[in-house]
């Protein structure tokens, strides 16, 4: 598969420009790729769309071939989808693993436990699985061939007891991985059994692990464990076999978490930090796929470079677009904040001129936000920067999660927008002296711009 959708790529590697038939070919193939990767229909679906609309709505950059312009895209929306890796601070913490039997819980605790000892931290494994015969020695032989500390009970019925008295016991550690019992499907006694030791052992995080394996099962099984415990993570195990772990891509947005780790062996050595661009290349097939993506960014900067002589008078003549914005807001950053420059200019600031009039917080861009807006315009298109008037809903939602942002600060970023656009329309009526010298300034920067600031 992932040959036919080399195939289908590879008649666009000459042109620059893509046509909808090409990319409808393209998405098929991904389409084709993902649900054999056991990816869920509605997100492949999701997907599709994005990638579609981008792929036509995009001109790909100088120099790069359309091929590899819609593969970038493609990498992009994965990215986007998928989401970095889960945080796991190098610090004392408890985490609890959940997940049906047989999904690789007890291996994974051994293998995260030598994770974070070969970080430098000290981790201990409480074992509460007292369903399934064997699981002490299970554990306490991995545990062993971990080298890490261990606290089990194979003569306790309780598992919370051994939860509690295991983190009594293990105080020496700086990381508890507390691994619990699981069952062939999910049943009540069990979620009231992770419920339970949830609650006595208060962990900071909650990992969901799940066999590459699970396909479809992935949706019922991470809204269930996030519904009792919530889930902060999720491991994906068995990745060494056939299954590509699509299911995890599931499981991840159900439980609007991110992967963690990969599994990748019987043996503890056999963990990964989960990381997005290896992950991806495998469910779509494909071996290249982060260098390619890195390529095409590295013309979209050179094309980038090549329009920065910007005259901010062009401000005043054309549409204020994003781009309008964002130097602006560059510019900011070396001068202070916008409504204080105006009140330096005669007929703006001050008492009677025209700041007066205008709503308190047109101006106000904090530098928080500054440095938030930057990052969800990172996650827009060309075409969406040049035209927000033209992002609706759906972009969106999709900018907000390429850019880790809520939609509601993607609204805000446009409402902004919108505000100051309108306000350099008031102002566009004014001197054009004064404008363009205020813009001067605020081009120029801290620098220069200092000693003369008084005399204006
Ligand atoms: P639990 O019931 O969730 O605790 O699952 P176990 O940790 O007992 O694992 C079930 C089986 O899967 C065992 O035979 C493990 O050796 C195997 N296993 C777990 N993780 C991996 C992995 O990443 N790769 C392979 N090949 N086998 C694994
Ligand atoms: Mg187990």
């Amino acid at each position: 598969l992932g040959n036919s959708l080399r195939d289908s790529l590879g008649k666009l590697s000459g042109q620059s420009r893509v046509t909808e038939e090409d990319v409808e070919e393209i998405v098929k193939e991904i389409q084709r790729s993902l649900l054999q990767a056991d990816v869920e229909v509605s997100l492949v679906m999701e997907l599709s769309d994005s990638i579609k609309e981008r792929a036509l709505e995009e001109e790909s950059p100088a120099g790069t071939s359309a091929r590899d312009h819609v593969l970038s895209i493609v990498y992009e929306e994965m990215v986007a989808l998928v989401g970095d890796s889960t945080e796991i601070p190098l610090e004392e913490q408890t985490i609890l693993l959940a997940g049906l039997q047989g999904s690789g819980k007890t291996t994974t605790a051994a293998k995260m436990a030598w994770w974070f000892s070969k970080k430098g931290l000290r981790p201990a494994i409480v074992q509460t699985d007292t369903f399934r015969p064997g699981a002490y020695d299970q554990a306490k032989e991995m545990a062993g061939r971990a080298e890490v500390d261990f606290y089990g009970d194979p003569d306790e019925e309780d598992p919370v007891k051994i939860a509690r008295d295991g983190l009594e016991a293990t105080s020496d550690a700086d990381v508890h991985i507390v691994d619990t019992a699981g069952r062939h499907a999910l049943e009540d006694d069990l979620i009231d059994e992770i419920e339970d030791i949830e609650r006595a052992v208060d962990p900071d995080r909650n990992l969901l692990v799940l066999d590459a394996a699970i396909g479809q099962g992935a949706k019922d099984q991470a809204s269930q464990f996030d519904d009792s415990i919530g889930i902060e993570g999720v491991i994906v195990t068995k990745l060494d076999g056939t299954a590509k772990g699509g299911g995890a891509l599931t499981a991840v947005n159900e439980t609007d978490s991110s992967i963690a780790f990969l599994g990748t062996g019987e043996e503890v050595k056999n963990i990964e930090r989960f990381e997005p661009s290896g992950f991806i290349s495998r469910l779509l097939g494909m071996g290249d796929l982060k260098q390619l993506t890195e390529r095409v960014e590295r013309a979209m900067e050179e094309t980038q470079e090549e329009e920065e002589d910007w005259d901010p008078e062009d401000m005043l003549k054309g549409e204020f677009t994003l781009k309008d914005m964002r130097r602006q807001m560059q510019a900011m950053n070396n001068m202070g904040p916008l409504d204080q420059v105006m009140d330096m200019i005669p007929g703006m600031g001050g008492g009677g001129g025209l700041m007066d009039e205008l709503p308190d917080d047109a101006m106000d861009v904090t530098q928080d936000r500054m440095r938030s807006f930057e990052v969800i315009m990172d996650s827009m298109t060309e075409a969406e920067l040049e035209n927000p008037r033209a992002i609706g809903a759906s972009q969106v939602e999709r900018i907000a999660k390429g850019s880790g942002k809520d939609e509601e600060r993607v609204r805000e970023l446009l409402e902004q927008h919108k505000m100051m656009s309108q306000t350099l329309k008031q102002f566009q009526g004014m001197g054009q002296g004064n404008m363009e010298r205020m813009m001067k300034k605020m081009q120029g920067g801290g620098g220069g711009g200092g000693g003369g600031m008084g005399g204006m």
